[in-house]
């Protein structure tokens, strides 16, 4: 798994909620609904309020899932060598009767 790189993120950053407060990273475990699925993600780094405890997921991280989530990310630029596609398995089905 490709590992998050935020060594170019500022340590903290002003809350903007709350004069006094600073935000800073903290590693959560988040959670997102795929579809149906429900999917967490430990250790997801999030900007947390010292004052007021607002929290913010960090933006690079979050397009970092979206495009680990979204099947359709990197499609455009073509450069992804489509994987082969598995063949469905379809068991007990009766043959098609043609005559
Ligand atoms: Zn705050």
């Amino acid at each position: 798994m490709k590992e998050l790189n935020l060594d170019h993120s500022p340590k903290s950053v002003p809350c903007n909620e709350c004069p006094a407060g600073n935000m800073h990273i903290r590693h959560i475990t988040y959670f997102t609904w795929l579809g149906e699925e429900l999917v967490t993600v430990p250790n997801f780094p999030a900007w947390v309020c010292d004052m007021c405890g607002k929290r913010e997921y960090d933006q690079s991280a979050i397009s970092w899932l979206s495009m680990l989530l979204n099947p359709e990310a990197g499609r455009s630029t073509r450069r992804y060598k489509r994987t082969r596609q598995p063949v469905p398995r379809k068991r007990n089905i009766p043959p098609l009767m043609l005559d």
